[in-house]
């Protein structure tokens, strides 16, 4: 909004204050100054005028008159001519010179004709020639002073026009609408200020021009039927869209809504000073123009978010439904096939939870670019949940193309994201069904893709799968199994295991970590991994973790018992634990009622957990390190947490990711990811732990890098508590005897 000048602020106050003034208003008694250098002559002209309502003053010397004048408000002055030291002439030109706003009526002894034309070229009120009729006098000075009205009158008229059509002029150039005339031909007669903040034209540009000028060249047909049609004469107002072009290139086209009016401009009304009141009418149309771009610009954006994820800019699930279901007649039509992918990435939750949302964005984004690049054309890839992406492939000639666009997604997610200052690995899950061979509906085949990429997961993710029948029945297995889970506490079907921690060197056992496992009475032993992520998604978890602490604590009490002396034994928490607040309460009340020293447990957590909640969980972990309860970091290295993050809570062990030691193939080979984590143990000062340790050269490397205590298949798998005792026992003794030469 533009500011109010203070000329604008005047001319406002003014006709805002015009209703009260009239009313207020008391005219004061006239002022009539009398001046000739005869005071006899003033005296009388005065004596006569005395019983009249004026204010009178009596004045012999023209320069003091002009004193009196430039001091005081007069309305009228009655002046003699001849004069000594100035004439009546010079005077009158001195009062107008200074701009006194004074009548003069001049009462002159004169014959001269001159003199009475100088007065009145002078613009004299009235003329009085002495000697004069008392009567004429009243008289003269009586039409003085209503001329005098008159014209104060007139001129405050003048004023109050001038300021209401500044203000109105304001007004409208205020106004968030652009609003403009337009004369028969087409071409601007007005047009507000308001054009050029939206389109950059001056007023002055405008006028004159042809409307086409500022119109977008697809809408003028549109345009003309509107401008033409007031012609027939019709005096309603319509609405009609139409973009307006800006005058700079680079501003952009806005939309306006353009409520037309066809007008008729009386003559009279346009030229005012006019008294010709027959002229004939002229037509014109008035506009007024709504500039709705923003409202344009969320309408089509409304209609893209119904086709289209805004994210990642990819058609999201109803388009990719659509596509499919085209698909799939055209591919009945032609006996071709489609493959239909299911696309998950492994891991995003903790980087969306750890990164923050933005980085999160991000990095979909950026895998949605990368993704996009390996299809033809064709070929369609939505976004259909958080990190779900599915991919229609139509005219496929066989499923092994499916299976390699398939490894070209793998193979692009592989080079690390770089996400500010930060590098992301990421990788996918991905499950094809090929139509018709795996379904021949959409919703066939998006579920056994879906199914298949399940599966995908469980088996290592970062790979693709086909679907395959005998999925469904794993996935139909896993909701039962969900289910007998609630029961399997109450029913004693749960048992902790324990995975010795060597010291490779010597073999010494130093430690277990304690995993549970599931003796389902149909399946078999399950381990930790096939049915703990039902628990976390099935909210089992706070209850299976109470079970655990308590059948651990009670079983090193067991040990301590009979003289078992395990120094250490570690127990996964999982985050949803230190979540809550009363985690190691709870713990240090059962370590407490065991009887056991606090010192002989160990907690696992993963990176992610201080940084979901850093607070909550630091003062839980605070809690547990003081009381003597060791942390390890579990699988460290696969979270994307700084080190500043692990200096600020009491980490006494690091756990390095079966991953990085699945990688070394060779104890010549050159590891960095290792090399990096066991320097990083070393620099803070804790201990370091590799797990899924499988080969003596993985075992080699490991040692030769500094890392001396490991866990692993090479050395034990997890055991429960009954054969874990004897192969402690045995080891002492193996030690006792003295024995140097140690194989697991
Ligand atoms: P984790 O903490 O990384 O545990 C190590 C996993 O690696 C265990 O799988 C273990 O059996 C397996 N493993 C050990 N050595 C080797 C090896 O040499 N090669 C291979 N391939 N695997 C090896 P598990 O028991 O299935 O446990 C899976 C995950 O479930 C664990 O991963 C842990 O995060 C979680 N978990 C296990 N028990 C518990 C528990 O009692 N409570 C909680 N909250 N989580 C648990
Ligand atoms: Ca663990
Ligand atoms: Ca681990």
């Amino acid at each position: 909004m533009a500011l109010l000048s203070t000329r604008d602020s005047a001319a406002m106050a003014t006709v805002l204050a015009k209703a009260n003034l009239t009313a207020a208003e008391k005219r004061p008694r006239p002022k009539i100054v009398l001046v000739d250098d005869d005071a006899r002559m003033v005296r009388s002209i005065h004596d006569l005028l005395a019983d009249q309502d004026y204010d009178l003053t009596m004045i012999v010397s023209p320069r003091e008159a002009i004193e009196h004048l430039s001091a005081h408000r007069a309305d009228l002055v009655l002046l003699d001519l001849r004069m000594p030291e100035l004439d009546g002439h010079q005077v009158m030109d001195i009062i107008t010179a200074r701009n006194f706003d004074v009548g003069v009526v001049v009462i002159s002894g004169e014959r001269d004709i001159d003199a009475a034309i100088g007065a009145v070229k002078r613009g004299v009120y009235g003329y009085l020639r002495k000697p004069f009729h008392p009567e004429d006098l009243l008289t003269t000075v009586a039409q003085a002073l209503h001329r005098k009205t008159l014209e104060a009158e007139k001129r405050e008229i003048q004023y109050q026009l001038e300021c209401s059509e500044r203000l109105y002029r304001y007004l409208v150039d205020t106004l968030p609408d652009i609003i403009y005339t337009i004369d028969t031909e087409g071409r601007f007669t007005y047009i507000n200020d308001r054009a050029e903040q939206l389109l950059g034209y001056t007023r002055e540009e405008l006028v004159g021009k042809h409307y086409s000028t500022i119109v977008h060249e697809d809408d003028l047909e549109r345009a003309r039927y509107v401008f033409q049609e007031r012609r027939v004469g019709d005096r309603a107002s319509r609405n009609v869209e139409l973009r307006l072009k800006s005058r700079n290139a680079l501003m952009e086209e806005r939309y306006f809504d353009n409520t037309l009016l066809t007008i008729s401009f009386n003559a009279t009304a346009l030229y005012s000073v006019s008294e010709d009141k027959n002229r004939r009418e002229l037509f014109g149309t008035y506009g007024v123009a709504r500039d709705i771009t923003e409202l344009k610009r969320a309408e089509q954006r409304i209609s893209y978010q119904a086709f289209y994820d805004v994210l990642t800019d990819l058609p999201n699930r109803v388009l990719f439904k659509d596509r499919l279901d085209l698909a799939i007649i055209h591919a009945r039509r032609n006996s071709t096939k489609i493959a239909v992918m299911f696309v998950d990435l492994d891991g995003f939750k903790p980087i969306n939870d750890t990164l923050g949302h933005l980085k999160g964005d991000q990095l979909l984004r950026e895998v949605a670019q990368r993704l996009r690049l390996n299809l033809r054309r064709g070929d369609t890839l939505a976004r259909v949940g958080g990190d779900e992406f599915t991919v229609l492939l139509p005219d496929l000639r066989n499923p092994k193309d499916a299976a390699a666009i398939a490894r070209k997604f793998l193979w692009s997610l592989k080079q690390p994201f770089q996400l500010d200052n930060q590098l992301v690995h990421i990788s996918a899950s991905i499950g094809i069904a090929v139509y018709p061979d795996d379904g021949t509906t959409m919703e066939d085949l998006v579920r056994h893709a879906d199914i298949a990429m399940y599966q995908m997961k469980t088996e290592g993710k970062n790979n693709f799968r086909f679907y395959d029948v005998s999925m469904e029945i794993a996935a139909n297995q896993k909701v039962v199994l969900a289910q007998s889970l609630r029961q399997a506490i109450d029913r004693n079907e749960l048992e902790m295991y324990y995975q010795p921690q060597v010291d490779a060197g010597s073999g010494c056992i130093v430690g277990a970590e304690a995993l549970m496992r599931w003796n389902h009475p149909e399946r078999g032993t399950l381990s930790a991994g096939e049915f703990l992520p039902f628990a976390e998604e099935n909210g089992l978890m706070l209850t299976l973790t109470d079970w655990m602490i308590r059948a651990v604590c009670n079983q090193l009490r067991v040990w301590n018992d009979t003289g078992l002396g395990v120094e250490r034994v570690s127990i996964n928490l999982s985050p949803q634990c230190l979540d809550r607040g009363d985690i190691a309460r709870k713990l240090l009340r059962w370590v407490a009622g065991a009887g056991i020293s606090p010192a002989q447990l160990e907690i696992e957590i993963t990176e992610s957990v201080c940084i979901r909640n850093p607070q909550q969980a630091l003062s839980q972990l605070h809690k547990m390190a003081n009381a003597g309860i060791g942390i390890a970091v579990d699988d460290f290295g696969t979270g994307y947490s700084s080190l500043a993050y692990l200096q600020q809570f009491p980490v006494k062990t690091l756990k390095i990711d079966r991953s990085f030691v699945k990688d070394i193939q060779h104890q010549n080979g050159h590891y960095p990811v290792v090399l990096a984590v066991i320097s990083i143990a070393a620099s803070i000062g804790v201990n370091v732990i590799a797990e899924g340790v499988e080969t003596e050269g993985q075992s080699l490397y490991l040692a030769n890098a500094g890392c001396t205590t490991m866990q692993g298949h090479l050395f034990y798998k997890p055991l429960p508590a009954a054969q874990f005792y004897e192969q402690f026992q045995q080891v002492r003794l193996r030690r006792a005897s003295n024995d140097a030469t140690w194989a697991p």
